[in-house]
């Protein structure tokens, strides 16, 4: 992977609807600004019930979004990341269909988990209460397999039916995936929902010591492919410390609500802290096409007495403040409220999160370019986006509130906005200012956080002080950034008004 900002975006969102209008959005609205993309599921079908996270092919582009050489179109220009769904497939996949026909007589039937694989004897109250679930209820669906009423295993929505990794037919069929993305011209894969990809009675079902297992064994057959791995996990922040050491890259997830802790509270220590601790191989987030993730700095779900990054109480004035700065719509769309899926998660754009301030939300920005990493900006992100209450009202898809359709006309529209125009420059800079590649440091006090890289030629440094513009009205700059190279010192206080640019001599 470069180290360079990449963008991630949906298939049919950003541009006219097809990879062929993305590729071109790509190469004349962000040249330069995202040098690799991670596409959304952009398998058959799309838009299925979790919006391309439940794939009746996942060997197969969506014919009405193009085909695997628009993808090859695309990698001409720009690294691809695309996602393996390891966890679940569609329950309309023929594999699926079958067993529901067949029952135990379907020469598929081992690929898909139901509650007896796991619990042949039984389950008791408590073996059923302890595994982790990412919404409510039990993850179990009544489907009629073979004539016979069954519990088939569903971790997420009724219609994605989990995979039985252990199962040779289960990881056959994983491996038939990785060997059809490294052909088509990826780079790397994003193992969604991992946490959740292996099975056994009497755990959470959880990133547990199984799962680790699993993931390294899927790292391995995917380096071999030539593949590099990113994890994707919400979970306590110490258990994605321990993985980041076992993956080529794991997510920063905790990042997104410390820089909104940081801004809300006027307060770096906890950010600092995070800094020192958190693992260097990350992809850095403030936004994707899910909720923002609080369990990430929050104590541990299964044992309330690891502490957090934070106490639990500023998770909830997180959230609260949140509600407060969209206005509630945040509120309208978490939670049971909005058939959300993730009940971890608070859905909103992170420009409205922050109140729709500009400073604030530059500075954010600012600050997860320079933290070690490869950072990732999610379209919505990208056009500094607003909640959309429209869709989130026809769907009634929490989510949704996240993911507007923005067409050619509207990208235009939006780039021409200062705050965009910003971003798109701090993208440039942070892509080709040379000392992004050297070495990294950080230092703090009661009220700035300053971040510095380093190489022989150059240097650049950020300061971020939350305090000097607290409150969602206030306008001023909390971010100001110094940088030296070739033709001398430069800094800019404001990052709108006067956006760094480094020439290369
Ligand atoms: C994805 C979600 C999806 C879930 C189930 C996640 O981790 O990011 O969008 O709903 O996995 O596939």
């Amino acid at each position: 992977m470069k180290n360079e900002v990449q963008l991630i975006t949906y298939a049919n969102r950003l541009g006219e609807g097809t990879l062929e209008s993305l590729t071109e959005i790509l190469r004349t609205r962000f040249n330069k600004v995202y040098t690799g993309v991670h596409i959304l599921p952009f398998f058959t079908p799309f838009d299925g019930a979790d919006a391309g996270f439940d794939p009746v092919d996942h060997t197969k582009v969506d014919p009405r979004l193009g085909t695997w050489d628009s993808i090859g179109e695309l990698a001409k220009t720009h690294n691809i990341m695309v996602d393996t769904i390891v966890n679940h497939m569609s329950w309309e996949s023929p594999q699926f269909q079958d067993v529901m026909k067949q029952g135990e007589k379907s020469p598929y039937y081992p690929m898909f988990l139901t509650m007896s694989s796991i619990f042949p004897n039984g389950a008791t109250e408590e073996d059923l209460a302890a595994i982790y679930r990412p919404r409510p209820g039990l993850p179990f669906t009544h489907y009629t397999l073979g004539g016979k009423t069954r519990l088939v295993w569903t971790t997420f929505t009724p219609q994605q039916v989990d995979i039985d990794t252990d199962a040779k037919e289960g990881w056959d069929y994983l491996l038939s995936i990785l060997d059809h993305l490294a052909q088509s011209h990826v780079s790397s894969i994003r193992l969604d929902a991992v946490g959740y990809g292996a099975k056994q009675a009497k755990t959470s079902c959880f990133m547990m010591p199984k799962t680790f297992e699993l993931i390294s064994r899927i790292k391995e057959e995917a380096a071999k492919r030539g593949l590099e791995t990113l994890i994707e996990v919400h979970s306590y922040y110490k258990k994605q410390v321990e993985i980041a050491s076992k993956v080529d890259r794991v997510y920063d997830f905790a990042l997104p609500p410390l820089l909104l802790h940081s801004i809300f509270k006027s307060d770096v220590s906890a950010l600092n802290h995070w800094i020192d601790v958190r693992p260097n191989n990350a992809i850095t987030v403030l936004d994707t096409h899910d909720g923002i993730g609080v369990i990430d700095i929050g104590s541990d779900q299964l044992n309330r007495e690891l502490k957090g990054l934070v106490p639990d109480q500023d998770v909830d004035d997180l959230v609260n403040t949140i509600h407060k700065n969209t206005h509630g719509e945040s509120q309208e769309a978490t939670g049971a409220a909005a058939s959300n899926l993730d009940l971890y998660q608070v859905n909103s754009t992170y420009y409205s999160a922050l109140g729709c301030n500009d400073q604030h939300y530059i500075a954010t920005r600012a600050v997860q370019f320079f933290l070690p990493g490869i950072p990732q900006v999610y379209y919505v992100g990208a056009l500094a986006g607003v909640n959309d209450m429209g869709l989130l009202r026809e769907t009634n898809v929490g989510r949704d509130i996240n993911r507007h359709y923005y067409n050619t006309a509207e990208i235009d529209e939006q780039l021409q906005r200062p705050v965009v125009k910003a971003l798109n420059a701090l993208c440039v800079f942070r892509n080709t200012f040379p000392a992004f590649n050297g070495e990294f440091s950080s230092s703090c006090d009661d009220k700035n956080l300053v971040l510095t890289w380093k190489d022989a030629q150059t240097s650049v440094s950020l300061t971020f002080t939350p305090s000097n513009g607290s409150g969602v009205e206030n306008t001023q700059s909390v971010v100001s950034m110094q940088w030296t190279d070739g033709q001398g010192e430069h800094q800019t206080h404001d990052l709108i008004q006067q956006p760094p640019v480094y020439e290369e001599a």
